[in-house]
């Protein structure tokens, strides 16, 4: 197989992932701007030596990159269990960037929202929470996210919490989703919240695609059977998420994609989508970059505005328009309206 850093993008296939809905299920950049007091209004260049690991993604990236929706990550650090102030204060951070761009990003909660914002030339952002501990133990913490127009939530992050087992447990043994894990997929069942599974142990991933009655989701992972790691899902994983009629969203960090030494090229995300297609097929994929999570991109995407080249990607390797549309955004817009309407 051919494998090149260097993607031509036909003015065809720009066009093409220009007129496609393109929604990625998880971006850090919130991170970046809290913590580098970084306006995602401007576009930014990271310093040399920091390519490709920072500053992925700002709003004129994005809207080069033709992203239409964007879930920005509410992330705070995975230990301390304290976490629902600090969540809250992180959605105010992401209220004042939304003010700040108002022309430019638009709020959205359902599918409709995502539709509306791609007439108005806008870019819509969904908020989700990755991580149980900012529920600071009480599952009626959910409804104060859902309140906040939060529409997922990671069951855990790289910490174990009251709710669910981290993939990251050093623990070999078997795991069961606690009580208060149950419950916490009833209310978002209930509430019309996307359960994302992301960093959860291979257990309870099991656990709660038979409980959800909703379709479960992946905002962020990539297939163990490609690159063995904790992190990554297996393919029972991926058999349950789609038997809920489920999708994954493709992560981009070379480290959960390759152990094939330094920076492998894009490819390899097409790799995982190719054995995740063979396994359940193409309804179940999406795109989930993890942008400025502290990761590195594959050779070939430094940052948000080399999408089209991903999608070229997949056009190179056999996927036919309507499948790599599926990919982008259809399938995730699927599940988007069925659970939050
Ligand atoms: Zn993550």
């Amino acid at each position: 197989m051919r494998r090149t850093s260097h993607i031509h993008v036909s003015e065809e296939t720009l066009e093409f992932h220009r007129r496609s809905l393109v929604i990625d299920l998880h971006t850090d950049s919130l991170i970046a701007a809290k913590l580098l007091g970084m306006d995602l209004s401007k576009r930014h260049r990271a310093p040399r030596g920091f390519r490709p690991w920072m500053l992925h993604a700002d709003v004129p990236k994005l809207a080069q990159g033709g992203v239409d929706g964007v879930w920005l990550g509410i992330v705070t650090h995975p230990w301390p269990h304290r976490g629902f102030a600090r969540a809250s204060a992180n959605i105010d951070y992401a209220e004042f960037v939304l003010r700040k761009n108002a022309g430019r990003l638009r709020a959205a909660t359902r599918a409709e929202d995502v539709l509306r914002a791609k007439e108005e030339g806008r870019i819509s952002v969904m908020l989700g929470v990755e991580g149980m501990h900012m529920l600071s133990g009480t599952v009626e913490s959910i409804r104060g996210l859902y309140d906040r127009g939060v529409r997922y939530i990671t069951l855990a992050h790289f910490s174990s919490n009251r709710f669910a087992v981290t993939s990251a447990t050093k623990r070999k043994k078997s795991a069961a989703l606690p009580s208060a894990g149950i419950e916490a997929v009833e209310l978002m069942n209930d509430l019309g919240m996307l359960v994302d599974v992301a960093h959860v142990h291979t257990d309870l991933i099991a656990e709660v695609c038979a409980r959800s009655r909703d379709p479960v989701i992946v905002s962020h992972g990539a297939a163990a059977a490609v690159r063995p790691t904790f992190r990554n899902l297996t393919d029972r994983d991926i058999r349950d998420i789609a038997g809920t009629g489920g999708v994954i969203g493709l992560i981009y960090a070379d480290h959960w994609l390759s152990c094939e030494g330094p920076r492998p090229t894009l490819d390899v995300v097409v790799d995982h989508a190719d054995h995740i297609r063979e396994l359940v097929g193409v309804d179940h994929l999406a795109l989930g970059s993890d942008w400025d999570g502290f990761i590195r991109t594959p050779v070939g995407m430094d940052d948000a505005t080399d999408l089209p080249r991903l999608t070229q990607l997949f056009l190179d390797r056999g996927y036919g328009y309507d499948d790599v549309e599926k990919i982008l955004g259809l399938n995730f817009m699927r599940v988007f309206r069925q659970v939050c309407g």
